[in-house]
């Protein structure tokens, strides 16, 4: 039977992906590739029809080849990955191997026949543009919380497969602190260059941590200050959020770092332009300094 491949090493955007993938299957079988016992049990049982559980290696980049041979095989109709660096690295590596159309960040895919219709964003936000795949495998890397995921029902079987051969070898395995959890967060706080100095962070980071949320920053505080990580910064070409409440602190609202927000439910800034365009985009804006702002809004919540 025809499958459609989906692909990713967290638990949250595999669900995604099968919920996508069930979308635009036409009979094919849903194969979900997981990367732990635990993605592999959830997918199982919410709407995969096989399950792939890859052990034995250190990195999923290391099963690559392992895909790349079944899929020469059983050529899938159409493979999605998740909205992360790795999976990114994975989809580029089959992609070449399998001479295959590859689109980047799909928000929207249909289709049509044996054809696939995706939507991205081009020109950092500005436009979207829609194209169409004729030729099998089709990929795409799907935008995060695009898609929710399926109930649980009676769980398919899972295949193990093992790889224990890489030429890489793990030396130390360090947990990266700095790495958040932005993708799935309720409360996102994005400090921007209204931000004097980086020290000055830690007032955003308590409010985020006060409020249980993550925090994220704009392109320019992590490619041009590297305040903070470059998997933090959220916008087009960084993570896109759908947080409930998204709070931006001295953040100009540029179109490329709000095509990432823009789903948030409740947008709030605090802004001390009142021409910044992230007061237009924001649902409520505190338009002042944020170095009063901030602590007076720390002291009322406690924190
Ligand atoms: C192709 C392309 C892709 C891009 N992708 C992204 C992306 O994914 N994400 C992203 O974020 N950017 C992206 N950018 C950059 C984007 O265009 C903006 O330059 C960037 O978002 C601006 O960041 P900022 O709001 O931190 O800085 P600024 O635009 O400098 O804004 C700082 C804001 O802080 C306010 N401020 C200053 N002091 C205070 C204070 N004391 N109290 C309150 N407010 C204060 C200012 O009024 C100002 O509005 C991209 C650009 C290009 C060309």
């Amino acid at each position: 039977m025809s499958q459609i491949w989906v692909i990713s090493e967290t638990q949250s955007a595999l669900l995604e992906l099968v919920a996508h993938a069930k979308g635009i299957a036409q009979g094919e079988s849903i194969v979900a590739w997981a990367f732990s016992t635990e993605a592999a049990q959830a997918a199982s049982k919410q709407g995969a029809d096989q399950v792939i559980e890859l052990t034995g290696a250190k990195r999923p980049e290391d099963y690559t080849s392992a895909m790349i041979e079944r899929a020469q095989s059983e050529i899938p109709i159409a493979i999605l990955w998740g909205s992360t660096r790795r999976s990114k690295e994975m989809a580029a590596r089959l992609a070449a191997a399998l001479d295959a159309g590859l689109i980047n960040e799909t928000f929207n895919l249909k289709r049509e026949g044996q054809s696939f219709r995706a939507e991205r964003y081009i020109y950092g936000g500005l436009c979207v543009a829609r194209e169409v795949m004729e030729t099998a495998p089709f990929m795409a890397i799907m935008v995060a919380k695009t898609a929710e995921a399926l109930d649980e029902g009676a769980a398919c079987h899972i295949e193990t497969l093992t790889n224990s051969e890489t030429k890489i070898q793990m030396i130390e395995l360090r947990p990266n602190l700095a790495t958040s959890n932005l993708g799935d967060a309720n409360v996102v706080v994005c400090v921007g260059r209204g931000i004097i100095k980086s020290e000055d962070i830690e007032l955003a980071r308590r409010l985020a941590s006060k409020l249980g949320g993550e925090l994220g920053c704009t392109r320019p505080v992590a490619e041009d200050l590297h305040w903070m990580p470059e998997e933090n910064y959220i916008g087009i070409s960084g993570q896109m959020v759908k947080p409930t409440v998204y709070i931006g602190i001295g953040v100009s609202g540029q179109i490329q770092h709000v095509s990432g927000i823009r789903d948030s439910k409740t947008i709030i800034a605090i802004e001390k332009n009142e021409n910044a365009p992230i007061i237009e985009a924001a649902d409520y804006a505190l338009v002042g300094d944020l170095y009063q702002i901030l602590p007076a809004l720390l002291s009322s919540l406690g924190a």
